[in-house]
């Protein structure tokens, strides 16, 4: 199975600054590629913290790995040190890293954003990749994104800036994965008429016995709907080899229940 862990790295995560918007936005792009998030750890701008986190998720025998923040010029941006002492690799200029750094440097200051295209060390700071790591291009920062393959495993840094991990993530980074992850995923959600989640729960497990490979979710929160009154959220997912196969087991799960909901609920 395609098992992920996200490593979400900043003290402003941790400081209540800045809201962890990015883990949710990944786990939603995953998901249709059939990778399985596991566990997410966020952890402050510190080394060892990052190194520690990242070995964890190696020894859970996690596939993939995707760490966010911590990428950027300054000096609390430490990310690639701790992927580096993760892995008791060194870190070097990667030639390749090194020449996007250039690129968008020299693009920023065609476009006025900075005074000049110079790597400086802070710049250079960015193409310091642990020894063995390949860079993902990013058009839309500075930092190029990091990819590590380790153990069998994937293990993938991303900046911070929401606008920068999207980037990445959408353009070099998605086909990789398309290509890495095997089977396939769907989802359905529905609404069905209910007050009482306890009253749901006998037909949950009703449905739960027709297609055992479905997972079925109720959202505790109950919502009201326009025209249905109150309305309980059903969240109706599978996972498998085969398509098809798999959205006729969500619909037959869903249809079954909605049926069993107006016969039963209501
Ligand atoms: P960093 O690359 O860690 O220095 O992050 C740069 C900026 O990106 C931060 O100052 C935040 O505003 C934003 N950021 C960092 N991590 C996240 C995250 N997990 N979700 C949303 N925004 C983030
Ligand atoms: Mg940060």
């Amino acid at each position: 199975m395609n098992t992920v862990g996200i490593l979400v790295v900043g003290n402003e995560i941790l400081d209540g600054v800045t809201l962890d918007t990015n883990t949710q936005w990944m786990i939603n792009k995953l998901k249709p590629l059939n990778y399985i998030v596991a566990e997410t750890i966020t952890v402050r701008d510190d080394t060892t913290e990052i190194a520690k986190a990242l070995n964890r998720m190696m020894d859970d025998g996690l596939g993939l790995i995707i760490t966010t923040g911590g990428l950027g010029p300054t000096y609390d941006d430490m990310t690639l040190k701790g992927v580096a002492e993760a892995f008791s690799l060194p870190l070097a200029v990667n030639p390749e890293a090194l020449a996007i750094v250039e690129r968008q440097y020299r693009a920023f200051h065609r476009a006025g954003v900075v005074d000049s295209a110079e790597i400086t060390e802070a710049r250079r700071k960015m193409a310091a990749f642990p020894e063995g790591a390949e860079p993902l291009d990013n058009k839309a920062g500075g930092a190029p994104g990091v990819m590590l393959r380790r153990e069998g495993a994937l293990i993938v840094s991303l900046p911070g800036v929401p606008s920068e991990l999207k980037w990445i993530f959408q353009n070099p980074l998605h086909p990789i994965l398309t290509d890495a992850s095997e089977g396939h995923y769907t989802e359905r959600i529905i609404n069905l008429s209910a007050r009482d989640e306890s009253m749901l729960a006998p037909l949950i497990d009703e449905a739960n016995k027709l297609e055992p490979d479905v997972y079925i979710k109720s959202m505790v929160k109950s919502m009201v709907d326009n025209e249905k009154g109150h309305v309980i959220r059903l969240w109706i997912s599978c996972h498998g080899d085969e398509m098809k196969e798999i959205q006729a087991k969500v619909n037959r799960v869903a249809d079954f229940l909605v049926d069993l909901a107006e016969n039963n609920l209501t």
